[in-house]
């Protein structure tokens, strides 16, 4: 018989980014709605699901995780297939991951071709320490022509518009 559930629109979104820029942490919150502050690489691909409901569909979105797997091109590739949504993530305190988001963008779409994407200027509670200015991120979003959030997983910030952005981008391009 038919129930809920048949209508539900599964949809599958990656976090990619160099290693500890929080994407881990970032799905813990999303779908978990905690955060540890402990650094803690976990082994193997996986990951999390947290059902929403936006313009009245009913969404099961999974978060994939390469789990500190980043460096292993053959690992993330099929980690990415079938990504239907993607975050690229970096962190306000390691210049380097802000510098690696042109490359994180050409892998996910050698991979799966143009999907909804945005930037994630993640650790902004650490502004402080930031190792980019506000004008060179911008730059960035513009070149890429991805929207930009600044977010903090910690104080969850901007976590919850991030994902509802990009699901209500997917299903209205469906
Ligand atoms: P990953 O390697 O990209 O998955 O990064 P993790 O999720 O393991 O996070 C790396 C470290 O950054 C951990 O110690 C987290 O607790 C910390 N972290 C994650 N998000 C934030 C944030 O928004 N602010 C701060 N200050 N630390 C964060």
């Amino acid at each position: 018989d038919m129930t809920e559930d048949d209508f539900e629109v599964p949809i599958k979104g990656v976090i990619v980014g160099n290693g500890a820029v929080g994407k881990s942490s970032m799905i813990q919150r999303y779908c978990k709605g905690i955060f540890t502050s402990e650094y803690k690489k976990t082994i193997g691909v996986d990951f999390l699901e947290r059902q929403l409901n936006i313009e009245e569909n009913d969404v099961r979105l999974m978060l994939w995780d390469t789990a500190g797997q980043e460096e292993f091109d053959a690992i993330t590739r099929t980690y990415y297939r079938g990504g239907q949504i993607a975050v690229l993530a970096f962190s306000t305190t390691d210049r380097e991951s802000f510098d690696a988001i042109p490359s994180w963008k050409d892998k996910v779409e050698d991979e799966v071709g143009e999907i909804v994407m945005a930037l994630v200027q993640n650790k902004v509670d650490l502004i402080d320490e930031a190792k980019m200015s506000v004008e060179e991120v911008e730059e960035m979003a513009k070149k890429l022509k991805v929207k930009l959030f600044r977010a903090s997983v910690k104080e969850d910030f901007n976590i919850e518009e991030l994902f509802k952005y990009l699901v209500s981008s997917y299903l209205s391009k469906r």
